[in-house]
């Protein structure tokens, strides 16, 4: 006889599943339940398997380099804002010779129209 088990409908412990599928800590899904402690949500989700939920904090993006991990055959392709944390270099392996990956050199060096104030310059 285990009192913990009393007041778990199906249709609680279909919302309990919800809610921890939504990464609610057990006491708010015990406060939404109601008639519940949160020792009784905790122990009713292992039952159900339901421990191994993902967890709600988004995982940092593992790719890109930051200025500290960059080598030199790494790609200097600054993507983000510099201001910002999230701020990396692209990290992808460079050209032989060349500072970027192949994707950005190509942006970096693509055959621009001739500049017009090179021009201008030489002109005048
Ligand atoms: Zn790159």
């Amino acid at each position: 006889m285990e009192a913990t088990e009393t007041g778990w409908t199906d249709e609680r412990v279909e919302k309990l599943r919800q809610l921890w599928g939504q990464g609610m800590s057990a006491s708010e899904i015990a406060d939404l339940l109601g008639g519940v402690t949160r020792n009784a949500v905790i122990g009713k989700a292992h039952r159900l398997g339901l421990s191994g939920r993902p967890s709600p904090i988004k995982k940092k993006p593992s790719k890109g380099a930051t200025i500290l991990s960059l080598t030199e055959r790494m790609c200097k392709w600054p993507v983000g804002d510099p201001k910002s944390p999230d701020f990396h270099f692209c990290g992808k392996s460079a050209l032989p010779g060349l500072p970027y990956c192949a994707e950005h050199a190509a942006l970096a060096y693509q055959p621009a129209k001739k500049r017009d104030d090179e021009r201008k310059l030489g002109v005048a």
